[in-house]
């Protein structure tokens, strides 16, 4: 299989294969740049149709995380692993062993963390193979919540910050009485809208399963929606918290907001997507950058002198950083997904 001459390959410094038979395990490892510091990336599982597909996604992702870290002023580099398999029905102790023994062979230079299909447990058991794996023993909370390795809160207050330093860009005010339209009520959308709520928005919310709905309706007062009007809704703000590629095609017409900012990895589903919001004066909050309190949250874990007011204070940079994207976007006439990818291409290109 060819990987210099794969499409998603760009310039990464090591990928690396890894079979373990009798473990079941068939994973790969790709580091993209560590010139800020060593690569960190969380661990997926996911039941790939083939290896050529995990290569595309472990490239993909990876340089994505490059990006992720030096939006965030991290000292981090970027990473990421993939494991062939249904996390469902496939995974054992023995896999998450020698996945143990396959991160700790990089000897520092990538450290793995939770993704989709793997959870705190399965950390713990690669922990006890390798020191670098992050996620697990976590001391520092930015919401008082008890930590246990989950970084959904960080993620959220981070999310909360970005979306209330785009709403004074674009519109000038605070959040009281705003509107926000939320899209998925589950770990980060659900602490998120108790942000809002407190904040004084009005809050619009929807998801495919009704737990997290009825709570946001019940404790927080929110007005449920329909999963396929969240995007039409005559709303400030749509914050997206639920998957990938939600402004699209079908969704971009009818959008109403004049914000967008939210949780989700990959939300637009092209990059053209990014000039089309600039010309119908849409303001969006480039994901990668404002979804980095998890990062950030992994990152101070590890810190052994680091606290909940230290962490919290380098979330709260993440409404500094977007201010600098849409400065330089009004400057540039660009849009605010491609200004962030220049940004972070400067700081981790001049490091080089
Ligand atoms: P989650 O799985 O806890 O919540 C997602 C919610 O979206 C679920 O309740 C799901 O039912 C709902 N959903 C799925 N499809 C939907 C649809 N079509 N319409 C409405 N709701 C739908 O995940 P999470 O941890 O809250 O993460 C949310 C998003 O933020 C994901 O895209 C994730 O990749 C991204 N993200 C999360 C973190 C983190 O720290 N958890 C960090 C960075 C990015």
């Amino acid at each position: 299989m060819s990987v210099f001459d794969h499409p998603e390959f760009d310039n990464h410094e090591h990928v690396s294969f890894y079979h373990d038979e009798k473990a079941g395990l068939s994973a790969i490892i790709a580091v993209h740049n560590t010139n800020l510091g060593p690569a960190l990336g969380g661990c997926r599982m996911w039941p790939y149709i083939n290896s050529a597909e995990a290569l595309t996604d472990v490239l993909r992702l990876s340089k994505g995380m490059t990006y992720k870290s030096a939006m965030a002023n991290l000292e981090l580099g970027g990473g990421k692993s993939v494991i062939i398999g249904d996390p469902r029905k496939a995974k054992t102790t023995e896999m998450m062993t020698a996945m143990g023994r396959f991160v700790d062979s990089f000897n520092g230079s990538y450290f793995t963390a939770e993704d989709s299909g793997i959870a705190v447990t399965d950390l713990q058991t690669m922990a006890k193979q390798s020191d670098y794996i992050a996620g697990v023993n976590a001391k520092y909370h930015v919401a008082g919540e008890v930590p246990d390795g989950n970084p959904a809160p960080s993620t959220a207050y981070g999310v909360f910050v970005g979306l209330r330093a785009t709403v004074e860009q674009a519109l000038g005010q605070g959040l009281d009485g705003i509107s926000v339209a939320i899209q998925g009520m589950g770990h980060v959308g659900y602490r998120l809208a108790q942000h809002l709520k407190q904040a004084g928005a009005r809050l619009y919310v929807t998801d495919i399963f009704p737990e997290g709905v009825n709570k946001a309706v019940e404790e927080l007062g929110a007005t449920a929606v329909a999963p396929e009007e969240i995007y039409n809704l005559d709303v400030d703000v749509i914050a997206p918290c639920a998957l990938g590629a939600s402004i699209n095609d079908e969704t971009l017409p009818t959008i109403k907001a004049k914000v967008i900012a939210g949780a989700a990895n990959n939300q637009l589903a092209r990059e053209e997507m990014g000039d089309l919001l600039r010309q119908r004066g849409i303001l969006y909050a480039p994901d990668y950058v404002i979804n980095a309190g998890g990062v950030i949250d992994i990152f101070h874990q590890r810190m052994p002198e680091s606290s909940d007011e230290k962490m919290r204070a380098h979330i709260e940079q993440i409404g500094v950083t977007l201010k600098e994207i849409y400065s330089r976007a009004d400057d540039e006439q660009a849009p605010t997904n491609r200004v962030a990818n220049i940004i972070a291409e400067e700081r981790f290109q001049s490091k080089g």
